[in-house]
């Protein structure tokens, strides 16, 4: 089997991209490959519902306190594939539309294979605007693996979403 040797793993700090980090590092073990982990970054989305209404000031006062936590977040993930045995990790922030964006850089960097997960963090937005997922397997430049949580898994997370 050809090895993957650049790998590019989406994250959007859900319990699925959680699962695609697993699945990753396991391949990232397999054929000793690089890995990035990259998150992009929509100010809309963390605004929340009702963001129309917050004034473009606020955004990009709240901007930086967001970003840092972002930063950290992957920082976080980095070090757990570090602490997992995989040697090369680096991770990458940025700002756009998320599947053009992974899209593009997988393309920009050679990356041999981008993993994520089936279904992400927005459900709202995902009914709005579509799936990532989808349209990542559409445009991508390489191999495209998407991860699904385990049922038992699936299930316990759609109880905890329905809790009031
Ligand atoms: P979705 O299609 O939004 O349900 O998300 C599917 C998967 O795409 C997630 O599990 C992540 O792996 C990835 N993803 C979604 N949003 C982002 C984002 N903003 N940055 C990086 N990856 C993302």
């Amino acid at each position: 089997m050809t090895p993957f040797h650049r790998i590019l793993v989406a994250v959007d700090f859900s319990s699925h991209s959680a699962r695609a980090l697993e699945i990753a590092t396991d391949l990232a073990h397999r054929f000793d490959s690089a890995v990035t982990i990259l998150h992009v970054y929509e100010p809309n989305i963390y605004a929340g519902p009702g963001s129309y209404m917050v004034p473009t000031s606020t955004y990009d006062r709240a901007r930086p306190a967001v970003l840092a936590t972002l930063e950290q977040q992957l920082e976080r993930n980095s070090e757990d594939l570090h602490t997992a045995g995989v040697r090369d990790v680096e991770t990458a922030l940025l700002q756009g539309t998320p599947y053009d964006q992974i899209v593009e850089y997988a393309r920009d960097n050679d990356h041999d294979l981008i993993v994520l997960g089936t279904h992400g963090r927005t459900g709202i937005r995902r009914a709005l605007l579509g799936s990532v997922a989808e349209r990542v397997v559409r445009k991508a430049p390489c191999a495209v693996l998407t991860v699904r949580l385990p049922e038992a898994a699936r299930e316990e997370l759609a109880s905890a979403e329905s809790m009031p």
